[in-house]
Parts: structure tokens; sequence; C-alpha cells
């Protein structure tokens, strides 16, 4: 349905967007950015010409955390490929290392594990322009991620206003006002913007963003979520290139508190990120300095005593009513993919809310009609993501199951003409490739289960004969 553009009941303004309507979109992260974009873009196909403002205070050329967004900066091959389709390119300075496998580390040893496909890529990026401290590098080898689509929505025609949104408050004809956090220029005095027909609040989770759309009037209430820890560790190109290759090294180990760890090849930096439960400097310590990771590391080196590093807020569950009238979530502080692909589920999200905002109007009727079935499916894809993850915490600590695991991975990764179920669940897994419902599929196949099996009976036989040989001592 294309809106008819129709003035509302009363002679109020159309819940619907028509020629000059105004958006504004608060935050400028992928999902505010894309947002923007997918809005002009649809718009500008519809013939309808619209004001979109994006409020975005970050400066996303400054190193360190004043320029970040915070997160692990791998960017998934679905991605990837959604963007090329739609001659969206990310370029070159923007992409730091291609990252070509997975090594997959546990308590009872590693495995990589290569894509089914050659052409199956993954990259890693920088958010801002690069850790603390980049900035005596001059000029950067590399550019920031979230600044090149922030550039990409104003060639779209967004306009960025650099402020922070401090309050929104209901007009009476039902239009959206922003209240501006006073500037040196204001002086203090309230800065309320004008009416907008559409407010898209993409204001991820990590600070006070999503409480302006809590306190008002839509009964939405954010998404749970959890800490997690980052830290960028500089060991200077060539030891992360002899250390880690092109290989993301994810790490399941047998530590209390922990989902899991990876370490990715970014430059002159490996990107250490941990997600679990209770994340704190502690465990983050106890995971960095375990066998496993330490061995990665050059011999007698040492974290640096001050690494960027932050503990940002992650999406694991769902939120309510993330939309109302001429009001709607997107990103983060809405519907997210599990652990994975933030930034691709931004994309997607985004699209959806263009679209519903284009064809049903903007209404809370239309985005629980458009946008919401989209969340929802999001939503019910990750409560597979949690079981598989609780599946995973608990067979984690059963040695043979975990050398049983390691050996179908090897095995299959030997064979060419094998269709590698196991190890393309663990990719997807990992790179965000597949929703949680293929994975599941695909490692609950009977003939992966039957080898699950057999290699995890003869981990316990060869365990059992092994501890016998000792004459049965600990
Ligand atoms: C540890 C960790 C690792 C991750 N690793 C990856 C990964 O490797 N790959 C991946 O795809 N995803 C990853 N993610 C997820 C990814 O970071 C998020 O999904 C993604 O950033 C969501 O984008 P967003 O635009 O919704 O929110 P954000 O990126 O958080 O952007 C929100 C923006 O809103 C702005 N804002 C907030 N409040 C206001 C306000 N009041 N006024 C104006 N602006 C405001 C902020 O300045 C910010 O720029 C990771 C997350 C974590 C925590």
């Amino acid at each position: 349905m294309i809106p008819s553009g129709a003035a509302g009941a009363g002679g109020m303004p159309p819940l619907e967007l028509t020629g000059g309507s105004r958006v504004a979109v608060i935050g400028g992260g992928p999902a505010g950015s894309l947002s923007a974009c997918f809005l002009l873009d649809l718009a500008r196909q519809f013939g309808v010409s619209l004001r979109v403002d994006l409020y975005e205070p970050r400066d996303f050329t400054l190193t360190g955390p004043p320029g970040c967004n915070m997160c692990g900066g791998v960017i998934s091959e679905s991605l990837m490929q959604k963007m090329a389709a739609e001659g969206i390119s990310l370029p070159r300075e923007v992409l730091l290392d291609a990252i070509d496998s997975y090594v997959l580390h546990t308590d009872s040893g590693a495995v990589a594990i290569r894509p089914l496909h050659e052409e199956m890529r993954i990259a890693s990026i920088f958010r801002g322009a690069g850790p603390m401290g980049a900035e005596s590098q001059s000029p950067l080898p590399w550019s920031s991620f979230d600044h090149h689509l922030l550039e990409m929505a104003r060639r779209q025609g967004a306009l960025h206003i650099a402020r922070r949104v401090r309050r929104l408050e209901r007009c009476t004809d039902g239009r959206v006002r922003l209240h501006l956090q006073p500037s040196r220029q204001t002086e203090g005095a309230d800065d309320a913007s004008d009416p907008y027909d559409l407010v898209i609040g993409c204001v991820g989770l990590n600070g006070a963003g999503v409480k302006l759309f809590e306190e008002f009037d839509i009964g939405y209430r954010p998404p749970k979520s959890a800490r997690a820890w980052v830290s960028e560790l500089y060991m200077g190109a060539e030891e992360v290139r002899a250390r880690l290759g092109n290989a993301m090294h994810i790490f399941l180990l047998d530590v209390p508190g922990m989902k899991f760890a990876a370490l990715t090849p970014k430059g002159h930096y490996a990107t250490f990120i941990l997600l679990g439960e209770g994340v704190n400097e502690e465990l983050a310590s106890q995971v960095c300095h375990s066998r496993a990771i330490r061995e990665l590391f050059p011999e007698g080196w040492e974290t640096p005593v001050r690494p960027c590093h932050c503990m940002p807020r992650i999406n694991v569950g769902p939120p309510t009513r993330p939309f109302g009238d001429r009001l709607v979530l997107v990103g983060d502080c809405a519907s997210s993919r599990l652990y994975k692909d933030g930034i691709g589920a931004a994309y997607r999200m985004a699209k959806a809310c263009a679209y519903t905002a284009l064809t049903r109007g903007i209404s809370a009727e239309a985005f629980r009609l458009g946008y919401w079935p989209a969340c929802q499916e999001m939503d019910r894809d990750n409560r597979l993501g949690h079981l598989l993850f609780s599946m995973d915490g608990l067979l984690r600590h059963v040695p043979p199951f975990r050398r049983g695991m390691l050996q179908v991975i090897r095995d299959e990764q030997e064979r060419s003409d094998d269709p590698r179920r196991m190890s393309s669940a663990m990719w997807d897994t990992f790179t965000g490739s597949s929703s949680y419902k293929e994975i599941f599929r695909r490692a609950g196949h009977p003939v992966i289960l039957w080898r699950l099996l057999v290699a995890t009976l003869g981990a316990l036989l060869s365990g059992l004969a092994f501890w016998r040989g000792r004459g049965g001592t600990a």
C-alpha cells in the first residue's frame, strides 16, 4: 500500500510521509546512518521529497573512546554481500584485514575452520578512527567505518546535526519536538527543534539515549543487555600477521562466566573481546592469561599497562513495543542478533523500518504490522541462539565431548568432498552468515550426531586407557 497523503483526522498532520515531511534520526551509528540512507533512497524512488535530520554528537574521526561505538569490528560476509549487491562498497582504507578462516581454541586443543566456499570473506574494521594512542601514527593508515556510513547518509541528503538529544516532547498535533543538550553557542538555553513527523531512535544501548524513549508515551522497554569487554592490544602489524594470520581466533574455554572470547587481527592491533555473564576486569584478565590465549602472543609479551579498552553493553533480549505513533526504534536499542552480526542486523532492521514508513505509514499500527514482525522473527531466532549457547556451556565442561567435537571438525576439514556440516555450523555461529535455526538444522543432522557420538566415545575410551596406563592415579 502506498500512503494516500490524505490529511489526518480533525485536520491533524497525516500519519504518513508525504512531500516535505520532516524526519529526525537520533543516533548516527550503523542503525541511524543506514536508516537515513534507506529512507531517503526509497523516498526518492516513490517521488516523495523528505527532510531528514541526523542527530549524532560523536566525532568518528577521533581516536579512542570519544570517536568509537565500541565493538569487535567484524563485518559479516552476508552483510558484505548485501551491501555489494546494492552498490554500497566499503573503501580499502575502511577495511583493515580480510579474514579467511576461524581457529577454534578449546582446553583440549585447536582446529582451523575454513569456509565452504572460497568467496566467503569477512573483514575487520575500526568503528572510530582507531584505538587511543593511534593518533601518533599520522596520517592514520585506516579510516572509521561509522564515519564512512555517516558520510554516505549525508551524500544521500541527510543533514548531520552534531548535537545530543536530551528530551522528546509530543506536540498537540501529535508530532514530536526534540530538546537538545545546550551547546556553548546556545549558552544553556533550552534549544528545541521544530516538530518532526517521524522520529527514528537509533541510540544503541551505551549511554542514556534509551531513556528518551522509555520516558515517552509509547510503552517502550529496552532489550535486556549484558556487559562485554573489548581491548585493543598493540603488537605491531608483523607480529599480528605472524601470530594470528588472516584468521579470527575463537576461544571456548572452561572458564566459569565466559560465553566466548575472540582475538581478531586489525592492522597493528589484535582486538580482544569477551562475552559472558558478569564480565569484569578480573574475568577479562583470567581469560587473557589462559594458556590458549598466551600461546598466541609473542614470548614475554605483556598486556600494555593501559590498553584502549571498554565495557560496552550488548543486546541479549527482545525489546517491548519499540514503536508508537510517529516513533520507531531501530538497531541495538530494539532487536539485534544474539552475539553476532549486530551491524548486519541494524542494516536489515533499518531497511524494514524505511520500507514500512514509506509504504504503510508512520502510525503505531503501521509499524506493528510492517516493522514489528521483522523484529519478532529475529527475536525468535535468538531464542534458539540462547539454547545453542546454553548447550555449549554445558558440554564444554565435558572433556571427551570437547575432544570429540574437535575430531569431527578436523575430519571434515581434511575431506574435500564432505558437506562440512559441523564446520559450517560453527562458521555461521560466529560470522552471522546464517540464522540460528539454520545452524541447528545443520548441526542436528543425523550424520553429525552419529559422528559426534562415535568421536566422543572414542575420546572417552582413549582417556580411560590413558588413565589405566598410569595405574588409575590422578
Ligand atoms: C563487545 C561487542 C562486540 C561486538 N562485535 C561486533 C562485531 O564484530 N560485528 C558486528 O556486526 N557487531 C558487533 N557488535 C554489535 C554492534 O556493535 C552493534 O550491533 C551496533 O553498533 C549497533 O548499532 P546501533 O547504530 O544500533 O548503535 P550504536 O553503534 O551504539 O550507535 C548509537 C549512536 O547513537 C548516538 N546517541 C546515543 N544517544 C544519543 C542522543 N541522546 N542524541 C544523539 N545521539 C545519540 C551515539 O553517540 C551512537 O553513535 C558487538 C557488540 C559488542 C558489545
